[in-house]
């Protein structure tokens, strides 16, 4: 954890392109030009809903524009057929080292960001990032949702953990709580160095695995369990880095409602946020800061989602 980012998620937004301007977007549509006219068998239609559904932006979600320029189509680079039950580094690198990235962005192919269509209902999920500034515990926010027997999914990350041992395995022991990968390091999840905010990525194959696996081990360390789900920090991610996580077995999170803008909306906004969530919908709060509005804005909405008669899921 030697390499912490001294910034998070909660980047204002005007800097929010700064590590993806037009020259990086165009030279990488060009990329994802060059490659489909280089791969005519590829021209195939769009990918099976089988194989994530197309969503539509979510709500308030920024640099929406550019998830939907790179948002080119095919994917011809599955999951690799036979990966091992527990790929090592040096495996990840030879299977995927030279695959080229042809998507960055929110909704990269397979990434969960909507439920499927006969979900029970609304998953919660809040991030918990760490790092200078954000390793706070939001106690009131999860005080809500236990008196509430509100489900969520948690992701945790790393540094978050190492600041808060306690509530770490607080949390974990509670059933009401699935406990997920938010990272080692919190970067985005790109095999190119792309960035997100200002933050940049991991650069290459090798990273996305340290990015996945020490954290890994560390929550299993506390459940006992194999994490199921993965977010990144700023859920950034590249077509390549989803083939890695699901070969790691690890399934990547989005979401479909940004409910707390990386924890920068007041409690007047995230209730009305969180309040236009329906069943399938994942929203996406932060658990890390608790000076924010989130937990007073989520209140809020959960009580009148709750007295509409809507009602809450962990993840599938
Ligand atoms: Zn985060």
């Amino acid at each position: 954890m030697g390499k912490e980012l001294a910034v998070e998620l909660h980047v204002p937004r005007h800097l929010s392109r700064a590590g993806n301007g037009p020259g990086r977007r165009a030279v990488l549509l060009a990329a994802v030009l060059a490659v489909s006219a280089a791969m005519p068998d590829r021209q195939q239609p769009p990918r099976p809903a089988a194989q994530g559904p197309d969503l539509p932006a979510p709500d308030s979600a920024p640099d929406s524009a550019v998830s939907t320029i790179l948002h080119s189509g095919p994917d011809g680079d599955a999951v690799a057929a036979n990966p091992p039950a527990a790929p090592s580094r040096a495996w990840v690198v030879d299977t995927y080292g030279k695959r080229p990235a042809r998507y960055w962005g929110l909704e990269a192919p397979g990434v969960l960001a909507r439920m499927p269509p006969a979900a029970p209902g609304i998953a919660l999920t809040f991030d918990f990032c760490g790092g200078p500034g954000g390793s706070g515990f939001d106690q009131a926010l999860v005080d809500t949702l236990r008196q509430r027997r509100i489900p969520a999914t948690l992701f945790l990350n790393s540094r978050w953990i190492a600041a808060n041992p306690a509530a770490t395995h607080q949390l974990a022991a509670d059933p009401l709580f699935e406990v997920a990968n938010h990272g080692t390091s919190h970067k985005p999840l790109s095999t190119t160095g792309n960035a997100a905010y200002g933050i940049p990525g991991t650069r290459n194959a090798g990273e996305i695995y340290d990015e996945v696996m020490p954290n890994n081990d560390v929550l299993e360390g506390i459940t006992g369990k194999r994490p199921r789900y993965f977010r990144p920090g700023t859920a950034y991610m590249d077509d390549v880095a989803t083939d890695i996580l699901g070969a790691l077995g690890v399934k990547p999170a989005g979401f479909s409602i940004n409910g707390d803008g990386g924890a920068t909306f007041s409690a007047a906004v995230v209730a009305r946020e969180v309040g236009k969530a329906r069943a399938g919908d994942v929203v996406i709060c932060h658990g890390n800061h608790p000076n924010g509005g989130t937990a007073e804005g989520l209140r809020q909405a959960v009580d009148k989602l709750l007295a509409a008669g809507m009602s809450f899921t962990h993840l599938p």
